[in-house]
């Protein structure tokens, strides 16, 4: 297969896998926008997508004998392909003993118009959904997201949905984005108000 970019690569004891670049956030924090590339990767730029096929090849042909967890994250947001990932869990699922974890904005439900935390049952036994900031106006403002002032309560109802079906829910901040007091606003939000853990990376 030629190369398009690293689609696989490691960190800690994750497999992570790099579907797309596609994004509807342009967060002022992305990562993307300091390096090309993280852990064993030498380029998380895709040159195109992956199809199915090509992401379940490579897995079939990768020792999975290290890793823990398949962790879906990279140069993207990996909902932006929804039907793919939800593919390659279940056969994650079907096939290895890893854990699944997905790594998101937690804007899918705007990307496609519909409720779409159902679609993570059974399928991930974690989700890391960014906060990123307290409020509509200060998330506008980090992270750009095409969908607008919207975006805020879509992740807040997208994480609300998704404990029903997913075991293990955190919701993050970028620790040198914000203020201390945001960061325990944000807090707030997951602990008290959601219910689900809280991370500052
Ligand atoms: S949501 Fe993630 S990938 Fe997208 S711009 Fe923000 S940090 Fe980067």
């Amino acid at each position: 297969m030629e190369y398009i970019g690293d689609v696989i690569y490691d960190y800690a004891d994750g497999l992570y896998i790099n579907m797309t670049n596609r994004c509807p956030c342009r967060c002022s924090f992305c990562i993307r926008n300091l390096t090309d590339s993280l852990g064993n990767a030498d380029s998380l730029w895709l040159r195109r997508e992956p199809d199915l096929e090509e992401i379940l090849e490579m897995i079939r042909e990768t020792d999975l004998t290290p890793y823990n967890e398949a962790v879906f994250c990279g140069y993207g947001e990996p909902t932006e392909r929804l039907e793919c990932l939800l593919a390659v869990c279940d056969y994650i699922k079907e096939n290895t003993d890893l854990r699944t974890r997905l790594n998101t904005n937690g804007l899918s439900d705007l990307i496609y118009g519909r409720k779409t935390a159902g679609d993570f049952a059974g399928r991930l036994d974690a989700v890391s959904i960014s906060l990123n900031a307290p409020t509509a106006e200060k998330y506008d403002a980090l992270c750009q997201p095409r969908f607008g002032k919207e975006s805020f309560e879509a992740i807040i109802r997208f994480t609300s949905e998704i404990k029903k079906y997913v075991p293990d829910v955190t919701m993050s901040v970028v620790g040198s984005s914000i203020s201390r007091r945001d960061i325990e606003e944000c807090r707030k939000i997951a602990e008290e108000r959601l219910g689900v853990k809280f991370r500052v990376r």
